[in-house]
């Protein structure tokens, strides 16, 4: 904007290089009014105009304070709200800013309508709120994903403990129901075998006491008779297997268990250059059937002497233990003997599954022994290396005051 020169404000731009200084504010969108030294209008924008009603030529030497009655010009900047004399009008509520142009004596006015500014105002308060809800949201949505993080980790281990227990008990499936399979099949051919077995072992018997043993025919008979008796065991093995025998549970000390089975095996295991180690600590009563259960130590010892072929040392010990606080007792079988490949330990129990030459082994003890021990609620595991011997655990729930108030 020009200024029309006049009066003081003509003295004021006249000064040496001042033109550079005072602002050119008819471009800016905004009530804006140029106030002298003494505090009278030097010119107005179009806006300033529009505002008050009053031109440019008429605003021009009138004293800041008719327009804006709080307002006071002079050095710096001041800002505050005031009454606008509007021509023709009632007053308008304004905020002002009066800022001083650098170097000069000449301040710059500019006036925001009170309405506008509250809008604007208001405007940025809801800004404001706007903003700080987006970021709430954000803090929320961050705490959120962090929570899924923490919800998915523990839903993946969760689900890797389930595929664990789902593969284990797929295994256990399958045993059960080879072994429900088989169980039916060994009932029926008990029952079918024991006879005629019975008549060919008393027919050989008494053959073998009427002929000389030099007799051409002894040495055949004894063949018969030995045959017999090898299928003998196996039926009696298969009867176990079968359950064709009643299953009765009472308080069982699993340590004279070992102690029974073990008059049978002394002897045999000495002839065959087995050392024999018994540690058996005081053990907590166990509900099960002695017979059966004499039957898993006699396996498990039969098995041990037979990975020691050329002698070794054989270790049986029980010890009581505690899982959760529940009381077990943990009865081991350990030999120094050939060990068990890698490729085969997931296999040895089950059913017919033999490495032992042929007439040697029926591949049922380690089945039935684990079918007996899971009767008593119990479970085998076995530990071995290749080259250094096995060890077979048992482990058998014990007989807890609660289960056995008698
Ligand atoms: P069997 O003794 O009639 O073969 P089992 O079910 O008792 O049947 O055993 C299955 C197989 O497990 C055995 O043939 C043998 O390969 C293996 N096994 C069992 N116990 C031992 C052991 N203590 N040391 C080495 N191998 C063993």
């Amino acid at each position: 904007m020009r200024l029309t020169r006049n009066s003081r404000a003509e003295e004021a731009i006249d000064a040496p290089g001042l033109m550079a200084s005072i602002p050119d504010i008819s471009l800016v969108g905004a009530p804006m009014a140029l106030i002298g030294e003494g505090g009278e209008f030097l010119g107005a924008n179009r806006d300033f105009s529009s505002l008050t009603g009053f031109t440019e030529p008429e605003l021009k030497g009138m004293p800041l304070c008719m327009l804006l009655e709080n307002a006071q010009p002079g050095k710096g900047a001041s800002r505050g709200k005031s009454a606008l004399t509007i021509k023709n009008g009632p007053a308008a509520h304004v905020s002002y800013t009066i800022t001083q142009a650098p170097g000069t004596e000449i301040s710059v006015l500019t006036v925001i309508p009170r309405t506008e500014a509250r809008k604007l105002e208001e405007e940025l308060t809801a800004k404001r709120e706007e903003l700080e809800k987006r970021e709430k949201y954000i803090e929320c949505f961050r705490e959120g994903v962090l929570k899924m993080i923490t919800d998915l980790d523990r839903s993946e281990t969760e689900l890797k403990g389930t595929l664990r227990n789902l593969q284990e008990t797929q295994v256990q499936l399958v045993q059960s129901s080879k072994m429900t399979a088989l169980g039916e099949l060994s009932a029926s051919l008990v029952h079918e075998i024991s006879q005629p077995l019975t008549v060919i072992r008393g027919l050989t018997h008494g053959m073998l006491r009427t002929m000389k043993d030099s007799s051409e025919w002894h040495g055949k008979v004894r063949l018969i008779a030995d045959a017999a008796a090898r299928m003998e065991k196996i039926v009696k093995h298969l009867r176990t297997f079968s359950r064709s025998e009643p299953l009765v549970l009472s308080p069982v000390d699993i340590n004279s268990v070992v102690k029974d089975a073990f008059l049978i095996l002394n002897e045999h295991l000495l002839s065959h250059s087995i050392e024999t180690i018994l540690d058996l600590a005081p053990v907590p009563l166990a509900l099960g059937n002695p017979n059966r259960l004499e039957q898993v130590v006699i396996n498990l010892v039969t098995n041990a002497r037979d990975a020691m072929p050329q002698g070794g040392v054989l270790t049986v010990s029980t010890k009581e233990e505690k899982t959760n606080g529940n009381p077990f007792i943990r009865l081991m079988v350990r030999d120094s003997g050939s060990g068990i490949p890698d490729d085969i330990v997931g296999k040895v129990f089950d059913p017919f599954f033999t490495t032992k030459e042929s007439g040697k082994g029926t591949g049922l003890g380690l089945s039935i022994s684990l079918g007996i021990v899971r009767e008593h609620k119990g479970e085998i595991r076995v530990e071995s290396v290749k080259g250094f011997g096995s060890a077979f655990h048992v482990i058998i729930p014990a007989l807890s005051a609660a289960s056995n108030p008698g």
